[in-house]
């Protein structure tokens, strides 16, 4: 069997450009010096463009979950009701940190696999006044996308609510613009869509949202945004800046917007369409029936234990996917589309899918040569 390169294909942490691993290993700057000034000014300029929004963007130095309570702190009040969309894993860990904050939450459990229904959250809105409401756009766990478009039409008719959205595993990946969409609270980590090691969120607040930055009671002092907004606007971070990954987050923006949102968004649903097609050729199905393109949940078929696909994958193949958390476990892998991906690996990942599934029983009406050929010409053809 050939030797593969090793390659991460989570839904978080992803692969690396090979130029961000070169970065990464530049010699260390301080970060008062107009050479990271400059880095820095850039950098806060052009993320602007990904979250396609006219409000200053904010970096910290925190994984996704840091940013998320940032969203909270800097504009909420204990005692505030607020309605959480609960889809899976990261909904509850949202629900869960707004009440250590002392807010009152309200939760809708929608069962993992679907999307939130528009109806069911404007009858809740109707029926109590919340100060937030609390959603993903990909909730991670289940590979399910949400309708944000639609959330943000609904809840802009409520002038006391905020649209806070955690877009660890959309923004940057798919369209998530949050301006156009009235997103009051957005964040974005960077081992995700933004293909950087894990360390840093990215989070923005509409002008709705920084009306209530004064008046927000909940305890906050690392993640006090005022302190971030003022530093910003002197043109430096009020905390020692996170200098390797901003100079590598400076460099992926370039990349980005040379290529542009669309053409990389494109891309992510490209290797999103390639995954379907394999599912196709193997009669596998989607756990989602709301499929996020920035991975795929793929449901194992009966008695085959999705966690040993996973670990197999990972020692034959030197491939890396995730399985199935809490009541997903076992029953379902998830493959990342996000990060530097190249049709080799997407190869690879199809072909090792196809070897540890027979392994593990799975039989196939299609043989593996014929396989890889329609795999190949899909490749070419789209
Ligand atoms: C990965 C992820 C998070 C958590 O990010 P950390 O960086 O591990 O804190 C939160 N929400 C979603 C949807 C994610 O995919």
């Amino acid at each position: 069997m050939e030797k593969y390169d090793y390659s991460l294909m989570a839904p978080g942490p992803v692969n690396l450009h090979p130029e961000v691993r070169k970065i990464l290993s530049e010699p260390m700057i301080h970060h008062r010096t107009p050479e990271f000034d400059h880095i820095l000014a850039q950098t806060l300029k052009k993320m602007k463009s990904v979250f396609q929004t006219e409000e200053p963007v904010y970096l910290l130095t925190s994984t996704g979950s840091g940013g998320m309570e940032v969203l909270l702190v800097n504009t909420l009040s204990p005692g505030d009701q607020v309605l959480c969309l609960v889809s899976g894993k990261f909904g509850e860990r949202w629900s869960q940190m707004a009440k250590t904050f002392g807010l009152i939450v309200d939760e809708i459990q929608i069962p993992w696999g679907q999307a939130a229904n528009i109806d069911e959250v404007k009858t809740h809105l109707q029926k109590k006044s919340y100060a937030a409401v609390l959603t993903q756009a990909c909730e991670t766990s289940s590979a399910v996308l949400h309708p944000i478009q639609k959330l943000g039409e609904l809840i802009q008719q409520f002038p006391k609510t905020l649209l806070l959205v955690d877009g660890i595993t959309a923004l940057g990946a798919l369209p998530l613009p949050m301006d156009a969409w009235h997103i009051d609270g957005l964040v974005g980590g960077s081992q995700k869509a933004f293909m950087l090691p894990t360390g840093m969120s990215f989070v923005c607040f509409s002008k709705k949202a920084q009306g209530y930055f004064e008046t927000s009671k909940i305890p906050k002092f690392y993640f006090d945004i005022r302190k971030e907004k003022k530093a910003n606007e002197s043109g430096e971070t009020f905390f020692s800046s996170n200098v390797t990954l901003i100079k590598a987050l400076n460099f992926v923006l370039d990349e980005i917007l040379k290529k542009g949102l669309s053409q990389l968004f494109q891309e992510n649903q490209r290797r999103s369409d390639f995954t379907f097609y394999l599912m196709s050729l193997l009669h596998l199905n989607s756990f989602s029936h709301s499929p996020s393109s920035s991975l795929t949940a793929i449901e194992m078929p009966a008695g085959i234990d999705g966690q040993k696909i996973r670990s197999d994958l990972e020692k034959d193949f030197n491939i890396t996917i995730m399985g199935g958390q809490d009541q997903a476990k076992g029953k379902i892998i998830r493959i990342g589309h996000m990060g530097y991906i190249q049709d080799k690996e997407l190869l690879q990942l199809a072909e090792g899918l196809y070897e540890v599934l027979t392994k593990h029983r799975c039989v196939f009406k299609i043989d593996k040569k014929t396989y890889l050929e329609k795999l190949k010409i899909w490749l070419e053809k789209n």
